[in-house]
């Protein structure tokens, strides 16, 4: 990070502004809407200047910048057409330590103004690092759009609400409780949708009922996290992540995924390798379990679906049997990203008419599959975890029949940027596999669909 963003109270606070034109204006103005005392310095004015001066918004000193006149002021900007003067102002800013700003000049810039989203007491600062002040004008209009002005509002009622709940909800966890419920729940609907009294009511309603029992309660999110693009993230899985005390995580869940989980929440990995462990498993199912009854709310973040290959049936029954109240949220399962991402339909009218997910894990180097089910025609198997018994699959699919020719796609970190496909057939798959080494986590998709990878792809190219 180039620059800390930091918001600051210049009220009545001096502040100088060195040059008289429109842009100096603008400047000056919006040091006037955060109260600061503003003085110009400037031979000539411009009209829109002139107008503010006029209006005992700014003083102005009329001449020209010298060094004496920094002195007391809490910050400067240069905004005169001048190269040499701004050069001036900043070097003497700068020997003088105060912050200087020079108007579209990043390098003589000790702090830059950024694109500013005014919803008071709610304001949104955007950002580029003067890289290019365009694109953040352009993620403020979206900002826009996103935050509606009655969110100053809100802000506003919650602010005339914090002492109230300060006293009867002593500790900070059941505040951040309580606020979460307000501001996701009926009081917020009511002021967003201009209702002003009405959420004050419900909200001084709802700290009325609010028991402080109901706040300590612990709960167990299950959470599906995807195969990896966190835009495949439910709306659902997001809120519960925003309002975890803790999540436990494997191997599975993306970087870009776990930076969505709220950030004050402790992160602890609990990954697996390969080889499923009966008691790392027994371990995990223990610690969502205490956390919960220390009165936390636990995130538990699985890779693609919990309920799918994921044992999240194993780690809820504990809860269940314990009272832990738990909610389990479904994921896209590495079978639907990855065959959607390879641009290989699972089920398709002229080939495949249903679709079976199978595990491609060995127990004591063998695989115990339905194997006269797995090489019906007019199917599509997908196979988990298969890496490792490759051989042993391909073997046995053949063995019950399966042509030699049938299509199979490996498909290395579907969804990610480092997504790869290969295609190749039953008796060769095995060996590319052992030449690519691809890199973990794999899927195999298995049928005759696999032959529409070439005109459907569309991922890979677009990055
Ligand atoms: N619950 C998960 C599956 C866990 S089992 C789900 O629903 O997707 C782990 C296996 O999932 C891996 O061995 C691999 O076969 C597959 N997998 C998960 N994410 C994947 C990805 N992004 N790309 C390819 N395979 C993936």
């Amino acid at each position: 990070m180039e620059y800390l963003p930091i918001f600051v109270d210049l009220k009545n606070r001096p502040c100088l502004v060195v040059g008289g034109g429109d842009i100096a204006a603008r400047k000056a103005g919006l040091l006037r809407k955060a109260q600061a005392k503003v003085t110009i310095v400037a031979p000539t004015v411009s009209a829109t200047t002139q107008a503010l001066i006029d209006a005992d918004e700014l003083s102005w000193i009329n001449g020209t910048f010298s060094k004496d006149l920094l002195s007391g002021n809490s910050l400067v900007i240069a905004a005169t057409d001048d190269e040499k003067v701004n050069q001036q102002v900043y070097q003497q800013a700068k020997q003088n330590n105060i912050l200087v700003n020079v108007a579209d000049c990043p390098e003589l810039c000790d702090f830059i103004l950024p694109s500013i989203l005014d919803r008071s007491p709610i304001v949104v600062a955007v950002s580029s690092g003067g890289k290019s002040p365009i694109l953040a004008r352009q993620l403020r209009a979206r900002l826009e759009t996103l935050i509606p002005p009655a969110y100053g509002k809100l802000a506003d009622l919650v602010g005339r609400y914090r002492n109230a709940v300060q006293q009867k909800l002593p500790k900070l966890s059941m505040r951040r409780r309580f606020w979460e419920s307000v501001l996701q729940g009926k009081v917020a609907d009511h002021v967003l949708a201009g209702r002003d009294q009405q959420g004050d009511d419900s909200l001084q309603a709802l700290l009325e009922q609010t028991k402080t029992a109901d706040l300590q309660k612990g709960e167990v999110y299950l959470v599906g996290a995807g195969p990896g693009d966190p835009e495949l993230l439910t709306f659902k899985a997001l809120r519960l992540m925003q309002q975890a005390d803790i999540v436990f995580y494997d191997r599975l869940v993306s970087k870009e995924v776990l930076a969505l989980v709220r950030r004050e929440a402790e992160q602890v990995y609990v990954g697996k390798q390969r080889a499923w462990h009966a008691v790392r498993q027994e371990e995990i199912n223990q610690l969502l379990l205490t956390h919960a009854q220390q009165g936390k709310r636990v995130l538990r973040l699985k890779g693609g679906d919990p309920f799918i290959f994921g044992r999240g049936g194993e780690e809820i029954e504990t809860l269940a049997a314990e009272n832990i109240p738990f909610q389990v949220v479904p994921g896209i399962t590495a079978a639907s990203g990855c065959s959607t991402y390879a641009g290989i339909p699972l089920t398709h009218r002229d080939y495949s008419q249903s679709c079976t997910f199978v595990t491609g894990q060995l127990k004591e180097g063998e695989l115990d599959l339905n194997w006269q089910a797995l090489v019906q025609p007019r199917q599509t198997v997908v196979v988990y975890m298969g890496l490792a018994g490759l051989p042993v699959l391909t073997k046995q699919l053949q063995k019950h029949g399966m042509s030699a020719h049938m299509p199979v796609a490996l498909i290395q970190q579907g969804t990610t940027t480092h997504q790869k496909v290969w295609v190749s057939t039953i008796a060769e798959i095995a060996d590319l596999a052992e030449r690519e080494q691809p890199i973990a986590p794999t899927l195999f998709i298995i049928g005759e669909v696999v032959n529409l990878h070439n005109s459907l792809s569309w991922f890979e190219k677009n990055h």
